[in-house]
Parts: C-alpha cells; sequence; structure tokens
C-alpha cells in the first residue's frame, strides 16, 4: 500500500488547522487515523482530499474537514463515551477512538457496519462497539453518553438521543428538511430537564433514516 502520512499531514495543516480548528486532540487523531482505509477501493488517491466520497449502499464518507469540526464542537475528551450514529464507512468513529474512552457506532445498512467492523479489527482500534440498526433510538444498554455524533440530518433532535445524554452532554446533528442544506445544531443537556441548543450554520448530509428521523420515503416519522 502506498505511503500516505504526507498527504494526511498536509491535510490536517491546510484543510482542518488553517480553517480553524484548534482542539490538539482532534487534529492528532485526524494526523493517526489512515482515512485511505476507509474509502472504497480505486479512492485511495482522493482520500486526502477535502470532499465527501462515494461509499456502497449510495451513502458517503464525510468530508475530512466536517468530521473534525463536529467532533471538536462536541468537546470530546479523553475518558468520555461518546456514540455515533451513522456510522458508515467507520472513519469518523475510528477518530472518536482515537480520542474517547470508548466508542459506540450505530449504522443502519449492515454491509456498510460488517466493513467499519472489519476495518477496526484490522486497524487494532479495540474500544469500538459497533450495532446494526436505528441510531434513532440511541443505545439505550450503553448509555448514558458524554458526547453523541449524528452523521446524518433529521427533522429535528431525537429525543432519545437527548435523554441518553449525561448533564453537561453534548449532541452535535444536522437538522432541516431541504435535501441541499440543513443546519448544524449543538445540543446541550443542563439539567435533568433543560437543553440548550446552539445553531452552527449550514453543512449538507445524507438524511437519517429511523423512528426518530425520516422515514424511507421522505417524510417525517411518527
Ligand atoms: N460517519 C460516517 C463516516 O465517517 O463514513 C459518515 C456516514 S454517512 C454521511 C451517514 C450514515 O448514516 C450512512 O451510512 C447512513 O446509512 C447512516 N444512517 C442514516 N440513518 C441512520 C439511522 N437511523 N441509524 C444509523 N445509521 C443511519
Amino acid at each position: 500500500m502506498s505511503d500516505y502520512s504526507h498527504a494526511r499531514s498536509r491535510m490536517v495543516d491546510v484543510q482542518i488547522a488553517s480553517r480553524g480548528v484548534r482542539d490538539k486532540a482532534v487534529l492528532a487523531a485526524m494526523r493517526e487515523v489512515p482515512r485511505e482505509a476507509f474509502v472504497e477501493p480505486g479512492f485511495e488517491e482522493f482520500a486526502y482530499e477535502d470532499i465527501p466520497l462515494p461509499i456502497s449502499e449510495g451513502q458517503t464518507i464525510s468530508q475530512p474537514y466536517i468530521v473534525a469540526a463536529m467532533i471538536a464542537l462536541a468537546e470530546v475528551e479523553p475518558g468520555e463515551r461518546v456514540l455515533e450514529v451513522g456510522a458508515g464507512s467507520g472513519y469518523a468513529a475510528a477518530v472518536l477512538s482515537r480520542i474517547a474512552e470508548r466508542v459506540y457506532a450505530i449504522e443502519r445498512h449492515p454491509s456498510l457496519g460488517e466493513q467499519a467492523r472489519r476495518r477496526f479489527d484490522k486497524l487494532g482500534y479495540g474500544n469500538i462497539e459497533l450495532r446494526v440498526g436505528d441510531g434513532t433510538r440511541g443505545w439505550p444498554e450503553a448509555a448514558p453518553f458524554d458526547a453523541i455524533l449524528v452523521a446524518a440530518s433529521g427533522p429535528d433532535a431525537p429525543r432519545a438521543l437527548k435523554e441518553q445524554l449525561v448533564i453537561g452532554g453534548r449532541l452535535v446533528i444536522p437538522v432541516g428538511s431541504d435535501e441541499r442544506q440543513q443546519t448544524l445544531l449543538k445540543v446541550t443537556r443542563t439539567s435533568e430537564t433543560d437543553y440548550e441548543e446552539e445553531d452552527f450554520g449550514p453543512v449538507m448530509f445524507v438524511p437519517l433514516i429511523g423512528e426518530q428521523g425520516w422515514s424511507e420515503d421522505g417524510r417525517r416519522s411518527a
């Protein structure tokens, strides 16, 4: 396999650090995880361009900058337990696993989940647990989480995810009904019953499909 370490380091300097992501742990994790191992065969040479790339099941591996920006926004710290909804290729979960103590990742497509698991095994990332299913319900048996990141856009922040945050926990999720542009939302749990919401501008994600997301035909579920 080619050595992509120079391209990876350049990506972090040029596309991530210089665009405002300052969190040292995030930058170090992005320097460590080989994105070329998470793209489809034949796309390795594009792994360090700041673009989403196609993966199977009509999904995408997110753009590196947005992965870094979302993790920084979620303020993930060493020792924390994090949930990622929409594991896709497994790349963002892999980056999270280099910072957090334990990562729980959920993906709705079994074939993507299986591939991501194989990649974690191959890289020796033993602190990630992946489940196939509907992530809009969260992972009640493993909750509560210090941070939850959602890599697909829903109509709003799912109640189940908000309720699975510790007090002080952060949920970062794209929301909105326009498929070409959504808003990145950060929800912080401030007490047993209260949440604070902040809006971090326009983003573009694939839809979050599930019980507390969109239905397969694009309508709001339940
Ligand atoms: N984090 C991924 C990565 O690094 O490759 C990005 C994957 S893609 C932008 C979003 C993923 O969310 C897709 O793989 C899609 O199948 C998944 N997804 C959509 N709705 C979901 C749900 N309710 N539960 C779990 N995964 C879901």
